[in-house]
C-alpha cells in the first residue's frame, strides 16, 4: 500500500521504519528537513508539503505534537484535504482534544475522506518495538480498513467506539497516570524520609494494594528500577511538558461535560510547577523531586 505519513518527531519516524519494514511504500513530510533525510536515507520519498504528500496516497496517517499543528496539516493552504484523493482513510495518532478530531473529522467527511482518530500509548521503546496500543475511535467499516496498517506498528489495536473516543480512551488513561505518578512519588520520598529504605518500601508496596505501573515498572525514586527514568536522571522517557498537555486535555474536556476533576487539576498544576522550574523536558517521573528537594532543605 503507498501510505503517506506526516509528522517525523521521536515517536512519528520509528512508526515510519515499521510501515517500510512492512513493505508499505511511504511518502512523509515534516517541517524538520534533518528528519525527511534520515527516513529518505531508509527508503521513503519525501515531499515538501503536506498536500504533495498525500497526492498519490491510500493512506495516511499524521503524528504531530497537538491539535494546532494537525489543524495546521490537515486544514492548511497545504495541507492533507487540499491534496488527497477522495476516499482515502485519513488516520491521526497525535494526542489532542476529542472536539477537534470531531470538527476534522466533518471536514474530512465533506471531502470525501474517513478519519479515524487512533492515538498511541507505549512510549519511543513500543513505537521503536512495534508494541504500541492504538486506541482508536472509528465507525465499525473505517476500524477494519485501518486496522492492517496499524497493526505494522502496534500490538493491541482496540476499537474504542465512535470517532473521538481514542482519544477519551486515551486522555482518561494518562489521568490516572499523572496522579499515580505524583501519589507513588508522594509515598516514595515519605518513606525514606522516614528512614524506610526505598527498594524495601517499593517491595512492600509492589506487593500490597498501593501496588500500579508507577511503582512496579516506572518507579519514580533512584535505584529501585534500573531500566526506568530514575535511573539515568529522567532524561528519555515521557516528558514532563507531554504530560502538562495530556491533563490540560483532561481538565478541558472536563469542563466542557462540567465535570469536577479534583485531582487531575491539581495534578496539572504540580507538573506546571515542574516545567516552570525548568524540568519541563525531563520524564515525568521527575515530579519526584520536587519533593526530594523539599526533604534535603530541612
Ligand atoms: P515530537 O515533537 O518529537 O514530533 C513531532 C513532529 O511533528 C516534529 O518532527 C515536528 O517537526 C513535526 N511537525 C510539527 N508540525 C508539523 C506540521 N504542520 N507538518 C508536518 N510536521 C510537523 O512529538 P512526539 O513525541 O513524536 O509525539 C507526537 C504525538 O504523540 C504527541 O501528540 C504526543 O503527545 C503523542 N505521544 C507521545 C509519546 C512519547 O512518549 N513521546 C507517547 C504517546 C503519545
Amino acid at each position: 500500500m503507498h501510505i503517506a505519513f506526516i509528522g517525523l518527531g521521536n515517536m512519528g519516524a520509528p512508526m515510519a521504519r515499521n510501515l517500510l519494514k512492512a513493505g508499505h511504500a511511504l511518502t512523509v513530510f515534516d517541517l524538520n528537513v534533518a528528519a525527511l533525510e534520515a527516513l529518505r536515507a531508509d527508503g521513503a520519498a519525501v515531499a515538501d508539503t503536506a498536500r504533495k504528500a498525500v497526492a498519490e496516497a491510500d493512506f495516511v496517517i499524521t503524528m504531530l505534537p497537538a491539535a494546532a499543528h494537525v489543524r495546521t496539516a490537515y486544514l492548511g493552504e497545504h495541507g492533507v484535504l487540499a491534496g488527497v484523493r477522495a476516499g482515502v482513510p485519513l488516520v491521526d495518532s497525535s494526542t489532542i482534544d476529542p472536539a477537534t478530531v470531531r470538527e476534522l473529522a466533518a471536514a474530512a467527511a465533506s471531502h470525501g475522506n474517513p478519519l479515524a482518530d487512533a492515538p498511541v500509548s507505549g512510549g519511543t521503546g513500543g513505537a521503536q518495538a512495534g508494541t504500541l496500543t492504538f486506541m482508536v475511535g472509528a465507525d465499525a467499516a473505517l476500524f477494519e480498513r485501518v486496522k492492517p496498517v496499524l497493526a505494522g506498528m502496534g500490538r493491541n489495536i482496540v476499537h474504542c467506539g465512535d470517532t473521538g473516543t481514542g482519544q477519551v480512551a486515551k486522555i482518561c488513561n494518562n489521568l490516572i497516570l499523572g496522579i499515580s505518578m505524583i501519589g507513588v512519588s508522594e509515598a516514595m520520598a515519605l518513606g525514606v524520609r522516614l528512614g524506610i529504605d526505598a527498594n524495601v518500601l517499593a517491595g512492600i508496596v509492589n506487593t500490597s494494594t498501593g501496588r500500579c505501573w508507577s511503582s512496579d515498572t516506572y518507579n519514580p525514586y533512584p535505584g529501585v528500577i534500573d531500566t526506568a527514568p530514575a535511573a539515568r536522571g529522567y532524561s528519555g522517557g515521557f516528558g514532563a511538558d507531554l504530560m502538562l498537555k495530556d491533563l490540560g486535555l483532561a481538565n478541558d474536556a472536563a469542563k466542557s461535560v462540567r465535570q469536577p476533576l479534583f485531582l487531575g487539576a491539581l495534578a496539572q498544576q504540580v507538573y506546571q510547577a515542574m516545567s516552570h522550574a525548568g524540568d519541563g523536558q525531563l520524564d515525568f517521573s521527575g515530579v519526584i523531586r520536587q519533593y526530594l528537594a523539599a526533604g534535603s532543605q530541612s
